[in-house]
């Protein structure tokens, strides 16, 4: 098993460059003697100042979406070969917020992770049940299904650069966090998904995140689970010291 840990902020719609700028210089000290990768997901416009500011450290930079054609008449959109030329690494596709504002389905975060993979992006792919599919009983056919589409056509090499955020929509931004116990079922659901798709080894070694109001007081007990690999954060990415805090339970 070669899987680390990975600890990703997802920033949405916050900060101005200046403000990134700023956050990733409190950030990089504090998470300099991690034992874990860490990446910070910014909005677009930020991305060439967190490209800056992460110099001389480990600190990944993220998109936080990126459109499934290379070029051509897409208003508003950003290529993965746009985001890999300035020297982006990774790319957060299917975040539930795309997919229930913002009209993302199953069929285009495929063709996004495809765009992303041709562009030589690392994918932190997300997926999970809105709160009356898991009282339905559904949670792993809907997650299974989610996460079998859109790897369509990804071929096991690949795989390695494929990071898996399972996200509960009902836990995200909502203080509402899934115990323990819930986040490694379906994280381990989602491995069992990867050995069927795939086979055993690359379903090990595949990296398979939580994400939904993990903090800096919950994580440890969430990192701690066999089949959860590390997170990812929206609201305490955005604050310095339980960023780090996080990050330092990520062992
Ligand atoms: C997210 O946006 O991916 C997320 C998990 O948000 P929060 O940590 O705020 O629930």
């Amino acid at each position: 098993m070669s899987r680390k840990y990975v600890i990703a902020g997802n920033w949405k719609m916050n900060k101005t460059p200046a403000e990134a700028a700023a956050l990733i210089g409190e950030i990089k000290p504090l998470v300099a003697d991690a034992s874990c990768d860490v990446v910070v997901g910014v909005p677009f416009v930020d991305l060439p100042a967190a490209l800056e500011a992460v110099k001389g450290s480990g600190i990944g930079v993220a998109a936080q979406n990126c459109h499934w054609e290379k070029s051509g008449a897409f208003t508003g959109e950003v290529s993965a070969d746009m985001l890999k030329s300035m020297g982006v690494g990774y790319v957060i596709l299917g975040h539930s917020e795309r997919r229930t504002y913002f009209g993302d389905t199953d069929v285009t975060v495929q063709k996004r992770v495809r765009a992303a993979l041709d562009a030589g992006l690392t994918v932190i792919l997300c997926v999970g049940e809105y709160l009356e599919q898991r009282e339905q009983g559904v949670t792993g056919e809907v997650v299974a299904m989610q996460t079998k589409i859109a790897l369509g056509g990804v071929s096991a090499q690949e795989m390695a650069r494929v990071i898996i955020a399972y996200e509960p929509v009902w836990a995200i931004g909502t203080g509402r966090t899934a115990t323990a116990a819930q986040a490694n079922e379906v994280c381990r659901l989602i491995r069992g998904t990867l050995a069927g798709l795939y086979d055993a080894k690359t379903a090990e070694d595949t990296v398979i995140q939580y994400g939904g109001s993990m903090n800096a007081g919950n994580a440890a007990e969430l990192l701690a689970q066999p089949d959860v690999d590390g997170g990812l954060i929206g609201g305490a990415s955005l604050k310095a010291p339980d960023f780090a805090t996080i990050v330092k339970a990520a062992k």
